[in-house]
């Protein structure tokens, strides 16, 4: 027998199971809501114009890149995420470069349970499935408990219910994972003043916020408008803050794997050892970072015109993302579709949870070729002019 013999076989991440679904799906109609990437106005993935202008400058050398990862990447991505604050609290602020998003959740993760071993992480429920996994495989002694984040009734944020479990249930020390905005997948963020009463609890019950942000300037337009929060609770300077920073929406590049982790810390003195022990795991996990997309990302945030290029180019995807919510209101709004659907285009970023039931994302999916997550999350840029209109009406189908 082999040694794997005692392996139990674990169902598969959904996305992926609807991804290949779709793919294996002959049909010419077939619509896919369900993966979290950009598509243009055809359906077709969308390479960034600022990143096509960015690629032929690039240096020719693919030497591996510094342990903490390219320097001038690390500095483009401080002033990004925190603007002029970067260089107020830098002696406070440890940066390294991550594969992307994930990993520098994971490194986050990682570093957190080797320097004091957290008793609980707070995940918001619902969540991006990976803030529940990570945690998981990395730190099964830290207890992993969900606030709520999502009225099902009102389709709105459960502010009230988020800061009575952690007003009620958090201990010091505790972290408690934020995603700074385009909240995946309910589409909803917390107000300005929410996000102040979030900071309030954290600072009184002396807890570890640790923010994922993986929309900046593809949620709003605007990067610092979605970098609103991040930067209103590192303002405060009375937190210990973690922050993972994934550049896979915002600059289209999700294959090349481009992220990075910070920690903000209350203490300036503990930066040599944070930096070193960062180091340190990122080295044995990966050695050092992809080098090709985040020399893009450099490049691009470190040139006054092709910065300003990208920021047209958010604007174009955030601007496309907002008119194709409104375009499917429309639609089941003009064919009467029963319920209440506005919440479709107060939502924002990616992810529209739309409300639908497992049983009617099963009915999409088997009779009209539509696919989405069960939770009812649809991928809005999955949407075009050309088929909103039989989203639409599949979706009137299913809910009648
Ligand atoms: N956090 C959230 C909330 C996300 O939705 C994603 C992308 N799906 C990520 C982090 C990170 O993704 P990546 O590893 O591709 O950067």
């Amino acid at each position: 027998a082999s040694v794997f013999s005692s392996l139990d076989s674990i169902p598969y991440d959904e996305a992926y199971r609807v991804l290949a679904a779709f793919t294996k799906n002959p049909s010419p109609d077939k619509i896919s809501l369900g993966a979290g990437v950009y598509r243009d106005g055809e359906g077709k993935p969308w390479t960034l114009t600022s990143v096509k202008q960015a690629i032929p400058r690039l240096p020719d050398n693919y030497d591996y890149l510094p342990q903490g990862g390219f320097p001038p990447f690390i500095s483009a991505s401080r002033k990004l995420l925190l603007g002029d604050l970067s260089e107020r609290v830098d002696e406070k602020l440890i940066s390294i470069q991550t594969v992307s998003g994930t990993g520098a959740c994971h490194v986050g993760a990682v570093l957190l349970i080797n320097s004091f071993k957290p008793k609980n992480v707070w995940i918001s429920d619902p969540t991006w499935i990976n803030h529940s996994l990570i945690w998981e495989c990395a730190g099964p002694d830290v207890t992993r408990k969900f606030y709520p984040y999502y009225h099902a009734e009102t389709r709105s944020f459960d502010f009230e219910g988020m800061i009575a479990a952690l007003d009620g249930g958090a201990e010091r020390g505790d972290v408690v994972i934020l995603q700074a905005c385009a909240h995946n997948p309910t589409g909803l963020d917390p107000s300005k003043e929410q996000w102040k009463s979030i900071a309030d609890i954290c600072e009184k019950k002396g807890l570890i916020s640790f923010f994922d942000t993986a929309y900046q300037g593809f949620a709003s337009g605007d990067v610092d408008e979605d970098a609103w929060a991040v930067r209103h609770f590192a303002e405060r300077g009375t937190l210990e803050l973690c922050i993972a920073q994934s550049f896979s929406k915002n600059f289209g590049l999700y294959g090349e794997r481009v992220g990075a982790f910070h920690l903000l810390a209350r203490d300036a003195a503990v930066k040599p050892a944070v930096q070193s022990q960062l180091v340190r795991i990122v080295r044995s996990e990966v050695s050092c970072s992809p080098s090709f997309g985040c020399k893009i990302v450099a490049t691009v945030l470190n040139d006054e015109k092709l910065r300003s290029q990208w920021v047209e180019d958010l604007k174009t995807m955030s601007s496309r993302i907002r008119s194709m919510r409104e375009a499917l209101l429309k639609e089941l709004q003009s064919r009467g579709t029963p319920g209440s659907w506005d919440h479709i285009v107060s939502q924002i970023g990616m992810f529209s949870y739309t409300g639908l039931n497992k049983e009617q994302v099963k009915e999409l999916e088997s009779q009209h070729h539509i696919y989405l997550l069960s939770s009812g999350r649809a991928s809005i840029p999955g949407l075009t002019s050309h088929n909103v209109a039989r989203v639409a009406q599949a979706i009137d189908a299913v809910v009648r």
